[in-house]
């Protein structure tokens, strides 16, 4: 038997049948269709909520939407943010149908000149990346006669302790190294760009409040000597995020409290040079992972030299890291539970394998369940980040699985 992870907050109490947002999940997924994926948006407003309560007044939120770009779940989210932060051209048309341009804001590697056009000309602001995206970025502004709204990506020397992705401190081909930073913002701001600040992002995944306060003090740190160098006070800085989830067995939820309490008080003795900025934290899986649960219905039971799988008709094609491929090194169980037996003791050891031909479409590996058959339906909690969009969706050729959003 190897153990799953914790069960969020809210399924961890309940017995019966699994209740989401108030919808009976076998009923949704026979309204529906399976495989689903299922979103309550009142837990997302209630994490927003709690971002509010915890952070200081003067920190912005920003959602990043990789994590989840479904367009009715984005535009829900759209109005409870004060930024939507995006990584693609794609993104960058989902979040101007739903924000303004002046909080939209475009991260990521690679930008063609295209994309690079269409967040100039609709006045989105660019996270430069490098030395040759800010001169392209002025070319392509003067060639259509707007000025880029440009803040500067910085490679920290820094990075974030007991993060799940390491971005800092080393070669990266993110942001301009922090060396670089003041060049590239001189460069821009004399090429005739808006300077909007600086965009910071030292890793992803931490549940480890003291590292996530020690980085953001780091970061502050960073920033007002980046602004010294420049000779200019940020108009913006984008701490970054890196608010994690417990995805697996031992892992505990992050103290947000505590990391709310220490970034006030960084807050409060920040050097000078940043006295008149703004403030962000951009926040992808801590607002959205635990808010999604991904439903499959069990296709076949089989007993294999003692082993006994259930065979659902979803797979790693829908929900590749809950099959533990997805940036994991060891695979690990996500919390996951026979949807109509909520809180049975369980009753047998089994693996949830997906319907793909390949060894790697595992959804739970002897996992302690309570007996289900044929026609039941499995969940797989944490499906709200990082699922449909960040897995091999063409993989085999089933079809695609049906989202809705509730609450
Ligand atoms: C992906 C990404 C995020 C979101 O990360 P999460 O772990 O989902 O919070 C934030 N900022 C940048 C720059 C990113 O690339």
């Amino acid at each position: 038997m190897k153990p799953t992870g914790p069960l969020p907050p809210a399924f961890a109490r309940q017995r019966g049948a699994l209740m989401i947002a108030g919808a009976d999940a076998a009923a949704l997924v026979g309204t529906h269709g399976s495989p689903l994926f299922v979103y309550d948006a009142d837990a997302v407003a209630a994490r927003v909520a709690r971002f509010r309560a915890t952070m200081p007044e003067a920190v912005g939120l920003h959602y990043a939407i990789k994590a989840n770009p479904f367009t009715p779940l984005l535009s829900a989210i759209a109005p409870l943010v004060d930024g939507l932060d995006v990584a693609s051209g794609g993104e960058l048309e989902r979040a101007l149908a739903v924000k303004p341009a002046a909080a939209v804001s475009f991260a990521g590697p690679g930008k063609r000149d295209e994309e690079l056009a269409a967040a100039i000309a609709a006045g989105a602001t660019l996270n430069v990346e490098s030395v040759g995206e800010a001169r392209r970025a002025l070319a392509v502004g003067a060639r259509i006669g707007v000025a880029p709204r440009a803040a500067v990506r910085v490679n920290p020397d820094l990075e974030l302790r007991g993060s799940g992705m390491k971005m800092g401190g080393r070669a990266s081909p993110f942001g301009v190294d922090a060396e670089q930073a003041a060049a590239v913002v001189r460069l821009l701001i004399e090429g005739g760009a808006v300077w909007r600040g600086f965009h910071l992002f030292a890793g992803s995944q931490a549940l480890d409040a003291a590292a996530l306060i020690e980085t953001q003090a780091a970061t502050l740190a960073l920033a007002a000597r980046l602004a010294e160098e420049v000779g200019a006070a940020p108009p913006l800085v984008n701490l970054g995020g890196g608010f994690g989830v417990p995805y697996f067995a031992g892992d505990v939820a992050l103290d947000v409290e505590r990391v709310g309490v220490a970034l006030g008080a960084a807050l409060d003795r920040r050097a000078d040079v940043l006295a008149g900025s703004d403030f962000a934290l951009e926040l992808g899986r801590w607002l959205v992972a635990e808010a999604g649960v991904y439903l499959t219905r069990v296709v076949d039971r089989k007993v294999s030299r003692g082993e006994t799988f259930l065979v659902v008709d979803g797979g790693l094609h829908h929900q590749l890291a809950a099959s533990g491929n997805f940036g994991t090194v060891v695979r690990r169980n996500y919390p996951i539970a026979v949807a109509g037996r909520m809180g049975a003791h369980g009753e047998e050891e089994v693996s949830v394998v997906g319907c793909l031909c390949t060894p790697l479409d595992r959804l739970g590996d002897r996992v302690l369940l309570p007996q289900a058959d044929v026609g039941d339906v499995v969940a797989v909690f944490l499906a709200g980040a990082y699922g449909l969009t960040a897995s091999p969706s063409a993989f085999l050729g089933h079809p695609a699985p049906a989202e809705i959003v509730i609450g």
